[in-house]
């Protein structure tokens, strides 16, 4: 076995960057800044959208979309529980509540044929969530919010690459949310953006990042000159600062590097693993492309000895770091007594969340690592196999 614990989602930082961030320290200007207005810029040329506006969080961006959608307390969005809590605290934060949907089992994204018997007047918007780099089913999202006039805000945060016929993620919906964090395809330590068409919508998330401070305040002690502000809403300190913009400008350069190395270590778990009880991520569908974020295998139980908990210890002993994304947000403990679920109202979420594991995926690994993933998993699995 391995001697070295492989951490899993481990980023990978190149020289680029580092000397990125060393320029921007010694410039003085390390809070929002003339990077962060750059990193923007190509952000926005690699997705494809009108705006984007960088944040200190993908949570920070949920956050005000909610806000700039309109939440009103009482108000409900419609959302999966297969997710990280983010997505669904967001909507909590302005009062509202998420109403989730099941998920269907081979994508694991939100199941449209379940959203509208959930849909009420008090419904404003649906959260889709990509999740591990597939897109959701978009055409039958777009199709009931336009029915029902609803909004639609995306959460992409394991979606940077992720195209859905022919269109990035990111120019769908009426606001989609980006990642930046230490594990996502693209990192800048803590990080997030929003893009959008709209330019209202624009306009107020990078004014209610900041305090609610009056357009351009960043430039306030610049050389041309100083510039009074007004607050014009009681905002939020959301800004992306330079530091971290430095290692993303580099890191958006290696994007499309990362996805074609991360597309061949998926193929080499598709292929190691076909005899194993688990079950390996579905095929991309038609006309999509999958960012390849998270590798996740559903532990048969049927077939084995073991839980998937114990499973996942019996790897972490091979020195093999993973993940689980998620456990359903419907059996956490504050979304259960707040609701009332039984783990059984979402049986599709129920199922993944008591099956799943997410394997090393990272640029990082070398091909030794991936074989060592591969044995690991081999021998833990043939070890309870039944
Ligand atoms: C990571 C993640 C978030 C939160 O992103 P932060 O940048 O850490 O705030 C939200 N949703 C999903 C699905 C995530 O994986």
């Amino acid at each position: 076995m391995r001697n070295t614990f492989l951490v899993f989602g481990n980023p990978q930082i190149e020289e680029d960057e580092i000397r990125e961030v060393v320029d921007c320290l010694r410039s003085g200007w390390i809070s929002t800044g003339p990077r962060v207005a750059q990193f923007e810029e190509l952000f926005k040329a690699y997705i494809g959208s009108k705006h984007a506006l960088a944040l200190n969080s993908c949570t920070a961006g949920l956050h005000l979309s909610m806000i700039v959608a309109g939440l009103k307390p009482g108000d409900e969005v419609i959302t999966t529980p297969m997710t990280f809590a983010a997505t669904a605290n967001a909507i909590l934060h302005t009062g509202a509540s998420p109403v989730f949907v099941d998920i269907e089992l081979s994508s694991m994204t939100i199941d449209p044929g379940l959203i509208e018997e959930k849909l009420s007047p008090k419904t404003k918007a649906i959260l889709p969530v990509h999740l591990c780099g597939r897109p959701c089913n978009m055409d039958r999202i777009m199709e009931i919010t336009k029915k029902h006039n609803l909004l639609v805000i995306e959460d992409a945060a394991h979606a940077i690459e992720t195209e859905y016929k022919g269109k990035k993620i990111g120019t769908i919906g009426d606001m989609t949310v980006f990642s930046f964090y230490v594990t996502k395809n693209l990192v800048t330590g803590e990080g997030g953006m929003v893009t959008t068409d709209n330019d209202e919508y624009a306009e107020k998330i990078q004014t209610y990042g900041l305090h609610g401070m009056s357009k351009g305040a960043w430039r306030r002690y610049s050389d041309e000159g100083f510039k009074h502000y007004q607050i014009i809403f009681p905002g939020f300190k959301y800004n992306m600062m330079d530091i971290q913009a430095a290692l993303g400008i580099h890191q958006l350069k290696r994007l499309e590097a990362g996805l074609a190395r991360r597309e061949k270590i998926w193929k080499r778990y598709d292929e190691a693993f076909k005899d194993l009880p688990l079950v390996t991520p579905a095929p991309p569908e038609k006309n999509t492309r999958h960012a390849r974020h998270l590798y996740t295998i559903l532990v048969k139980l049927e077939d084995v000895k073991a839980d998937r908990d114990t499973i996942q210890q019996a790897l972490h002993e091979e020195n093999i770091g993973t993940g689980i994304h998620y456990i359903s947000l419907h059996l956490h403990e504050y979304y259960r007594e707040r609701y009332g679920f039984k783990p059984d109202d979402f049986p599709k979420a129920l199922y993944v969340s008591e099956r799943t594991i997410s394997l090393p995926l990272s640029t990082k690994l070398t091909d030794d690592d991936v074989q060592d993933v591969i044995d690991a998993v081999r021998k833990v699995m043939d070890r309870y196999s039944r």
